[in-house]
């Protein structure tokens, strides 16, 4: 077999390539936040009773999936007029299905897929009058938000703070417990993705996953086989308070770790450098016959998922016994902007002809000193003029309303010819209400690496402190007196090649 023959596919989540492929995961956006992932699939035949073959039905129209293979990711698909055949009672065709036939002909991207109607047994997609959608190539972040939720997911703000806080890097190795829906696994496993291993021995990022819900576990393991990231994330169905993280009772060598765990303080005493004290019987020494999954030249780093802070405080205490250090712990206070154009300011009058909104900040302060002025003269006026001080007032009001209708009307008179809509009114900025702000606490900390006498004497032998023979950096006598030498010899060969020049010139003129 050649080795093109033999390299696994590359997951559309690392490498999506430039167009959509048929049996690739493609997630379809319908509205800003609503989003369908699908398996795009080859036309062949009538499907499901369609005669256009498999069809994706939104309320924004149907759209079979030959309009959506070897397009551009990113593209927008147009709805189609599917023909239910035997699905459903047939229509009657119009003019008006002619004329949006010839103008879904002319958009279809060129494919052998759609030219080729006859080989593959499908009817050629016919343009709706409205609706579309887009199809976007799948990322961890629109996994996220689209995925079969099958527990509580890690959310993006939370998993992209994690991962650059554990370091997770092209090459790293992680530590994942438990699985769940997959939300973080995905984020991770492109976050050390740097290839995919060539052999066994071949050492590429890699994410070892943990889910002891067996139904999750065959759900994920299959998602997983899907995606193509099997290569990459290595998933076992163990209950790691009990099991640990140790694959066939060998080191998976972690440099960090991510524990989504009700109890993360019962597998920590497994991610030890040593065996623990607590599992360790009477007089064992704890450092033979006990495998660390963890990474033995680095420091590795970890990070604690948990919604409680009672959670977070049995945590921080078994860390603090198992030697972790550097721990502390954040909350990610996410808050999600909503910018839209909105018909404010005072080019912009309501139905009733008034708009109190000043035109700008400079208008609103003219404004508030009209009105403070008017106020002013209104005090300094003689009782009697008016009955009493609320009425006063009331002329104050109904006079700023005058001059703000005032303004309003020198304003119309100004508007700006009409736009259309999508640039219409001004460009305005509120925060989403309805978004959560407390998901979970997370508590980082670190865990130094080991530190015996061989590697003591190596880093001695290296940076021999307090036998240094002259201060680091410095040039000894003997190299100072060799540069002084050369830098001589070089101001002396230049004054020779000055004299002997001035001597040829001299010859000349004689
Ligand atoms: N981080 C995941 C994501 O982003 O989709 C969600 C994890 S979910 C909140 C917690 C998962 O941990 C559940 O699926 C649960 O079955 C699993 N779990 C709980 N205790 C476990 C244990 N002792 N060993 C392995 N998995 C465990």
């Amino acid at each position: 077999m050649t080795d093109a023959m033999t390299r696994p596919t590359v997951s559309p989540f690392l490498e999506p390539g430039l167009r959509t492929k048929p049996r690739s995961l493609a997630i379809l956006q319908l509205s800003r936040d609503n989003l369908l992932p699908i398996y795009l699939q080859e036309a062949s035949g009538e499907h499901d009773g369609y005669a256009e073959g498999a069809v994706v039905n939104t309320r924004y129209g149907s759209f079979p999936h030959s309009t959506m293979l070897n397009v551009p990711w990113g593209s927008q698909i147009r709805a189609s007029k599917v023909d239910t055949g035997s699905r459903g009672r047939k229509r009657k065709r119009g003019p008006k299905d002619d004329a949006s036939r010839d103008d879904a002909e002319e958009n279809q991207p060129e494919t052998a897929d759609n030219n080729d109607t006859e080989a593959t047994g499908v009817k050629q997609a016919v343009a709706d009058d409205s609706g579309f959608i887009h199809v976007l190539p799948p990322t961890p972040e629109l996994w996220t938000q689209s995925l079969p939720h099958r527990t509580q997911v890690v959310y993006t703000p939370d998993y992209s703070y994690i991962l650059h806080r554990i370091r997770a890097r092209p090459g790293s190795t992680i530590i994942e417990a438990g699985a769940g829906s997959g939300s973080f696994t995905h984020a991770s496993v492109r976050a050390v993705y740097n290839g995919y291993p060539s052999s066994a021995e071949d050492r590429k990022g890699k994410v070892f996953s943990f889910e002891y819900h067996e139904e999750r576990y065959h759900k994920m393991k299959k998602e997983l086989t899907d995606h193509n990231l099997d290569g990459l994330v290595h998933l076992t169905h163990r209950d790691v308070y009990n099991g640990g993280f140790l694959i066939d009772g060998k080191s998976p060598e972690a440099d960090a770790i991510f524990l989504d765990l009700p109890k993360p303080w019962e597998a920590l005493p497994h991610l030890s450098r040593r065996k623990p004290q607590t599992q360790a019987k009477e007089g064992e020494d704890t450092a033979a016959e006990w495998v660390s999954p963890l990474n033995p030249k680095k420091a590795v780093h970890i990070c604690t998922f948990s919604p409680c802070i009672e959670q977070v405080t049995r945590t921080v205490s078994a860390m603090r016994r198992l030697g972790w250090v550097d721990i502390d712990m954040v909350e990610i206070a996410n808050r999600k902007l909503h910018t839209i154009r909105d018909r404010v300011g005072l080019h912009y009058q309501t139905d009733r002809g008034v708009n109190v909104s000043p035109h700008d900040v400079e208008e609103a302060l003219e404004r508030l000193a009209e009105i403070e002025e008017r106020v002013r003269e209104q005090a300094a006026r003689p009782r009697g003029a008016g009955e009493d001080g609320a009425e006063d007032a009331d002329t104050v009001m109904k006079n700023g309303d005058d001059a703000a209708k005032k303004d309003n009307d020198k304003t119309s008179a100004e508007q700006p010819p009409f736009q259309t809509p999508w640039v219409d009114g001004r460009l305005i900025t509120k925060g989403e209400p309805e978004i959560k702000t407390h998901t979970s606490y997370l508590v980082f900390a670190v865990l130094p690496r080991e530190w015996t006498e061989e590697d003591e004497a190596a880093a001695f032998a290296k940076h021999p402190c307090g036998k240094e023979k002259a201060v680091v950096g410095s040039i000894d006598k003997q190299t100072r007196k060799k540069e002084r030498r050369e830098q001589l010899q070089k101001i002396g060969d230049r004054k020779a090649r000055r004299k002997e020049r001035a001597e040829k010139i001299a010859e000349a003129v004689e």
